[in-house]
């Protein structure tokens, strides 16, 4: 069988199996087993599929028929134009979160040498998109959880700026050693009946309790204490999410203003408060 025809092949089982963006997947999947670029893939279209590999492709199309993203079965995803590697300990970086990023490097450039905090790091997405753009910026990036961290490590020593990003393990801001000029935060904020029970990412990284806030809620108490004055915070909020939020960091007395962006589809995403 020669590679278009395994494309083919799994397209059409993808798509059987109501799977979205059917041909992307395919790609991804028979690239991943092929360890090819998109280039390579089409410049070999005609070769033949290696048959000592039937047996994995098969075994991947099962495991993504089954609900499993192609992020945790490949071990990949693009963010920022960076390649990040995964695992189920991490959730899935989201295009939408670029908005945050952007920001955040928009605000950082009136710094000469800015501190910058990514709380819930989590694959270490923002952080590293931020140091990879930011030479002369110093990092915190902080999880709850030991085992994320060691994802986010994975990907600081991939994008070599290990050394300017030092990972800590605990709450929100209490581990923070220094106040930071830049407080970005992608936190969980999925209301809890919201969340998909066959939902492959860690519940953790999604769960924001009844309403989707409580994380979002206990990171404004600790704000105060961890920015410096003209400081930013910038959080990633979900649909219809705004006006609490909004509410929440007006009623912090140091918030001067605050600003709401949009993402790609219009829903107010990033939500940037500055501090005096
Ligand atoms: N954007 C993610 C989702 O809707 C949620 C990410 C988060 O809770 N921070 O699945």
């Amino acid at each position: 069988m020669i590679i278009r025809d395994c494309l083919n092949k799994t397209f059409h089982i993808l798509t059987e199996n109501s799977i979205d963006d059917a041909w992307l997947e395919s790609e991804v999947l028979v690239r991943h087993i092929l360890n090819y670029d998109r280039v390579m893939l089409y410049q070999n279209i005609e070769q033949k599929f290696p048959s000592d590999k039937l047996s994995s492709l098969e075994s991947v199309i099962n495991r993504r028929i089954k609900g499993e993203p192609s992020a945790y079965i490949t071990n990949h995803k693009e963010f920022y134009g960076l390649h990040f590697y995964l695992n189920s300990d991490v959730l899935i970086p989201r295009p939408e979160t670029e908005h945050l990023v952007e920001k955040a490097l928009s605000l950082a450039q009136q710094y000469e040498h800015p501190v910058i905090a990514d709380i819930g790091t989590g694959s270490g997405a923002i952080a590293i998109s931020l140091a990879t753009s930011l030479p002369s910026a110093k990092f915190f990036a902080v999880d709850i959880s030991f085992d994320t961290l060691k994802i986010a490590d994975i990907n600081c020593h991939r994008h070599k700026v290990h050394e300017r990003i030092s990972l800590l393990c605990g709450n929100l801001l209490e581990p923070l050693p220094v106040k930071a000029d830049i407080i970005a935060a992608n936190l969980p904020y999925v209301k809890k009946e919201d969340i998909h029970a066959d939902s492959c990412e860690p519940r953790p990284a999604l769960d924001g309790g009844e309403d989707g806030l409580d994380v979002i809620r206990l990171l404004c108490q600790q704000v105060e204490a961890k920015i410096n004055i003209g400081g930013h915070l910038l959080l990633e909020i979900g649909l219809g999410q705004k006006d609490s939020v909004v509410g929440m960091l007006k009623e912090i007395d140091s918030v001067k203003d605050i600003e709401v962006i949009p993402d790609l589809s219009g829903i107010d995403r990033i939500i940037c408060a500055s501090f005096i």
